[in-house]
């Protein structure tokens, strides 16, 4: 956990810069939702600045070659990437990166954003958190999943076979028929249009494939992981007319015969792995750091030693 000491050291930048120019690599920060009720934009806004004062802000393009090569670089290189195309990524980030001139990927499952539909995780935790404590223990039960929050449901559901997770799902849908999304769900939850993502100026936004409909790939059959990866890049490069080159798995998770599926269709890929990306790594499998909701902590994870 997060320790006070840990902050002062963090606070002093000078020591700060110094021990980020000691590792070479690439940085390559891990978002997901931003300008909710814990992590307003403003806060977003004031962790870009920090991060673009003190780093090198590159797009994949440039990272890829950076990483390439064994040099150090200072400042040292750092690549935001945002999961999930996320509504609040057109309207809160893109405006953000555009004011501050900064590079940024953002990896999209077309078949959601055809459908306008969350992705299922979100989905089914918002439902769980609507059902009232007795139906909640009753669903639990008959599905056999551990109690707990649901977020720990969620945990479960992740790691089920792709078609028991969605037989799970659907009784949870019917359950819950009277769903209806709070203001606060729709501004975390929803995900960008076609238009909103077409809108976005590809000198600044790359646009990388998260997969059709954001299954967890390990969970599906060969085959059906493999339409995944490749039916999603040329979805988006028939709706983009230009190439898609760079490919998100979902929850980080693969296998090696998942990761070799993606040869001959992208030249990156990237999971949740947490630590700074090196010369050496597999382009296919690159790690990344998850962003955080405070600037001292976020501070941390980038200049504290890889492991
Ligand atoms: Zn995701």
């Amino acid at each position: 956990m997060w320790i006070s000491g840990v902050k002062a050291v963090s606070h002093a930048t000078g020591l700060s810069s110094l021990l980020a120019k000691r590792h070479a690599g690439v940085r390559i920060l891990m978002f997901h939702e931003v300008g909710g009720e814990d992590y307003s934009t403003r806060e977003f806004e004031r962790q870009i600045t920090y991060v673009r004062d003190r780093y090198d802000l590159v797009s994949i393009d440039e990272a890829l070659e950076a990483l390439a090569t064994n040099q150090r670089h200072s400042p040292p290189k750092l690549l935001l990437t945002f999961d999930d195309g996320l509504r609040n990524h057109f309207q809160e980030v893109y405006p953000v990166l555009v004011r501050l001139v900064v590079p940024a990927v953002f990896y999209v499952c077309p078949g959601l954003i055809e459908r306008q539909q969350w992705l299922w995780n979100h989905d089914a935790r918002a439902r769980i958190e609507a059902l009232a404590p007795e139906a909640r223990r009753r669903f639990t039960d008959e599905a056999g999943a551990p109690d707990g929050t649901p977020l720990a449901t969620i945990e479960w559901l992740k790691l089920l076979p792709a078609p028991r997770r969605r037989d799970v799902t659907a009784r949870l849908q019917e359950l819950t028929p009277e769903f209806t999304p709070t203001a606060a769900q729709h501004q975390r939850f929803d995900l960008m249009s076609w238009a909103e993502l077409l809108s976005l100026d590809p000198r600044l936004v790359t646009v990388g494939s998260h997969t059709l409909t954001h299954p967890i790939l390990t969970g599906l059959e060969p085959e059906e992981a493999f339409k995944e990866v490749r039916a999603s890049r040329d979805w988006l490069e028939d709706r983009l007319k230009r190439p898609v080159q760079h490919f998100c798995f979902p929850n980080g998770l693969t296998s090696p015969a998942v990761t070799a599926s993606l040869n001959g269709i992208y030249r990156s890929a990237v999971t949740t792995v947490q630590r700074i990306a090196r010369h050496g790594d597999d382009p296919m499998a690159l790690p990344r750091l998850s962003a955080a909701k405070q600037l001292e902590r976020l501070s941390w994870r980038l200049h504290r030693p890889t492991p």
